[in-house]
C-alpha cells in the first residue's frame, strides 16, 4: 500500500474509483450512477479503449438464472464441499442470483439488446453442469444477450456510455492509498499517459481487475499448472493479487480443489499470446487426443464443455489432465479436416478480438505450418516427433474399438466412435488452456475485503472473478452473475458510506 505521505497533491477526486471496465467493473459503474445520478465516479481500463472488456467480453456470454433460492444454495453448497464456504455467504448469494434476472432484462432492454432465454449458440435451452448434486432444480435456464458474440458486454459498454461516465483507458491501478494503522483507503495511485495520478475517492475503491490467467508464473504458483495458455484477454495479469495482498487482505481461494472454470483444450497459434478454443461443436468423429507418448488419454468425445472439463474419477469429480499429458496433439483424418474449422468462433480473445480469419476448410493453418498432414500415420508421427510404431498401434487401437463399437479403455460414446481411416493424416497441437482463475481477497457478497483479522478493510471493495466466492466446481454462467451482484453490491455498499474525512493531502 501507499500512504498519504506518497501524495502532495490529488490530481482527481471522486467518490467512487471503479477499477476495471469488465463486466464486474461495469455493473458497479452502472449501479452507483442508477442509486444516486450525481455520484461522482470513475472508472479506470488499464488495457487500451479497442481492447477493453475483459474476459467478460470474450465468454460464452452464458448467465445463470434460478428460481429456486433453495435448490441455488444446495447445489453450490455441493459444489463448495471440498473448500467450504459459510452459509450466511451461500444465502446472500442466492438470494440476490434468484432476484438478477430482471437487473439484465433491464440493461439489454435499454441496450435496445434481445435478451434470449438458451445460449444463444446451441440448442441448448438450460447447461445442467453436475445433475447428481442437483443441478436440475438450481438452474430455471442459461440466459444470455444477443448478439453472440459479447452480447452481454456491448450491453453493459452502451449502459455505460449512455450515462457518460467517465473511464481512462490505459490505465492500471497500481497501488491504494491506505492509512497503515487501519488500513483505511482513501485513493488510489493509477498510471496514465506515462504519468502516475493520485485519485482521491472519498467514498470508496471497488477493485475489480479480473483474474491472473495472463500470469504464467502465478499460473505455475498458485494453481500448479504449467503450460496453460489463457483463453481471455491478455491483459488480467494477477495485478489484483499484488495489490489485494498488499493492502493488508485476508486471500482465498488461490488453488481451488479443481480449478473451477476448467483447463480446456485450445489451439494456438504461434504467434498469439491466447489460445482459441478446440471447436466442440464440431460435427466430425474421426479424431482423437494423444499424450507426449503418443497414446490416448482421456474420454476426449465426451461432452466434457457441459462439466467445464471435470471428468468423474475415484467418484468425484476431476480436471482431464490435459495439462499433465502435454505436449498432447488432435490426430485427425481428412473427413473431419473438411467438417469445419477446427475452433469455435463464438467466444475467446483469438476468435473475437484478435480475429484472425480461420479458414473454413483448415487448409491454411495446414499451408502454415500449424496443422501438420502426411500421407500416413508413421510419417504422421514422425513430423510431430513421436515413435511411429507406437502412433501406428493406437491408431489400430482406436480404430479396432470403433469396429467393434466399443471403447473399453476410454469410454468413448460408441456414436463417437468413427476411425481415422480417411487419408492424408493430421496433427495439431492441443494446448492446455484456462478460462479464469478466482482467487484473490476474501470478501463477502457487497465487495467488502477482509483483512487478516477478520475485520472489513475500510472503504476497500472487490468484485468480481478477483477473489471470486467458487471454490471448487463450477456451474456455467456463474462467473458473469457474481461479477454483476458483486459489482452492484459493492457500488451501493460504498455510496452507503459518508466521505471520509481526509480531503487535503498530509505534509
Ligand atoms: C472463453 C471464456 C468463456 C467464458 N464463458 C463464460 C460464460 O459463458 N459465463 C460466465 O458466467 N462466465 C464465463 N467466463 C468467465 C467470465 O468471463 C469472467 O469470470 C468475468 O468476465 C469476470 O468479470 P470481471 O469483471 O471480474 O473480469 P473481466 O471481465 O476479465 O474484467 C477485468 C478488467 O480489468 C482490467 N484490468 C486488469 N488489470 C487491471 C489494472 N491493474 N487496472 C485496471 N484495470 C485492469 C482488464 O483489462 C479487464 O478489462 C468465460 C471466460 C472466458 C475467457
Amino acid at each position: 500500500m501507499a500512504s498519504l505521505k506518497s501524495v502532495t497533491e490529488w490530481d482527481e477526486v471522486v467518490d467512487i474509483l471503479v477499477c476495471g471496465y469488465g463486466c464486474a467493473g461495469a455493473s458497479a459503474a452502472i449501479e452507483a450512477y442508477d442509486a444516486e445520478p450525481g455520484v461522482r465516479l470513475l472508472v479506470i481500463e488499464k488495457a487500451p479503449q479497442e481492447f477493453a472488456g475483459g474476459n467478460c467480453r470474450v465468454s460464452g456470454q452464458s448467465m445463470l438464472i434460478s428460481k429456486n433460492k433453495d435448490a441455488l444454495k444446495d447445489y453450490q453448497r455441493k459444489m463448495s464441499a471440498a473448500n467450504p464456504v459459510t452459509e450466511e455467504l451461500l444465502d446472500d448469494w442466492a438470494d440476490r442470483m434468484v432476484n438478477l434476472e430482471p437487473w439484465i432484462q433491464q440493461i439489454a432492454a435499454d441496450a435496445g439488446q434481445e435478451f434470449l432465454r438458451g445460449t444463444g449458440f446451441t440448442e441448448r435451452d438450460a447447461v445442467l453442469e453436475f445433475p447428481e448434486l442437483g443441478a436440475r432444480d438450481a438452474v430455471a435456464y442459461t440466459s444470455t444477450i444477443l448478439p453472440i458474440p459479447s452480447g452481454v458486454w456491448m450491453a453493459l459498454k452502451a449502459n455505460v456510455e449512455k450515462r457518460a461516465i467517465p473511464i481512462w483507458f490505459d490505465a492500471p491501478l497500481v497501488d491504494l492509498i491506505q492509512d497503515p494503522d487501519t488500513l483505511e483507503v482513501f485513493g488510489a495511485w493509477v498510471e496514465h499517459n506515462g504519468q502516475r495520478k493520485a485519485i482521491r475517492a472519498e467514498r470508496g475503491v471497488i477493485v475489480a481487475i479480473g483474474g491472473y490467467e495472463s500470469s504464467p508464473q502465478m499460473q505455475r504458483d498458485y494453481y500448479g499448472l504449467s503450460n496453460v495458455v489463457p483463453l481471455g484477454t491478455p491483459y488480467n495479469t494477477g495485478d489484483g493479487l499484488r495489490i489485494m495482498q498488499k493492502a493488508g487482505a485476508e486471500m482465498w481461494h488461490l488453488r481451488n480443489q479443481g480449478q473451477s472454470g476448467g483447463i480446456w483444450p485450445g489451439i494456438r497459434q504461434p504467434h498469439q499470446k491466447t489460445s482459441y478454443l478446440r471447436n466442440f461443436m464440431l460435427p466430425a468423429f474421426s479424431w482423437f487426443d494423444i499424450d507426449s507418448t503418443g497414446r490416448r488419454f482421456y474420454n476426449e468425445a465426451n461432452e466434457l464443455q457441459l462439466t467445464h472439463y471435470k471428468e468423474k474419477k475415484h467418484n468425484r469429480f476431476v480436471d482431464v489432465p490435459l495439462n499433465l499429458a502435454h505436449p498432447v496433439h488432435m490426430i485427425f483424418d481428412e473427413s473431419t479436416r473438411l467438417a469445419g474449422k477446427l475452433v469455435l468462433e463464438v467466444m475467446t480473445w483469438a476468435a473475437v478480438v484478435t480475429a484472425e480469419e480461420w479458414s473454413e476448410d483448415n487448409s491454411r493453418e495446414i499451408e502454415s505450418g500449424l496443422i501438420k498432414k502426411a500421407d500416413t500415420i508413421a510419417e504422421l508421427a514422425e513430423l510431430i516427433g513421436l515413435d511411429p510404431a507406437t502412433l501406428e498401434d493406437e491408431v489400430a487401437r482406436y480404430n479396432a474399438a470403433c469396429a467393434a463399437g466399443n471403447d473399453d479403455i476410454h469410454g468413448r460414446n460408441p456414436d463417437t466412435l468413427l476411425p481415422v481411416a480417411n487419408g492424408p493424416f493430421y496433427a495439431v497441437p492441443i494446448t492446455p488452456s484456462i478460462v479464469c482463475t478466482g482467487g484473490g481477497a476474501k470478501r463477502d457478497m457487497d465487495g467488502h475485503v477482509f483483512g487478516h483479522d477478520g475485520q472489513v478493510i475500510p472503504r476497500l471493495f472487490e468484485a468480481g472473478e478477483l477473489g471470486s466466492f467458487i471454490s471448487d466446481l463450477y456451474q456455467n454462467g456463474s462467473y458473469l452473475t457474481e461479477a454483476m451482484i458483486t459489482g452492484r453490491g459493492a457500488a451501493r455498499a460504498a455510496l452507503a458510506l459518508a466521505p471520509s474525512e481526509i480531503a487535503v493531502p498530509a505534509e
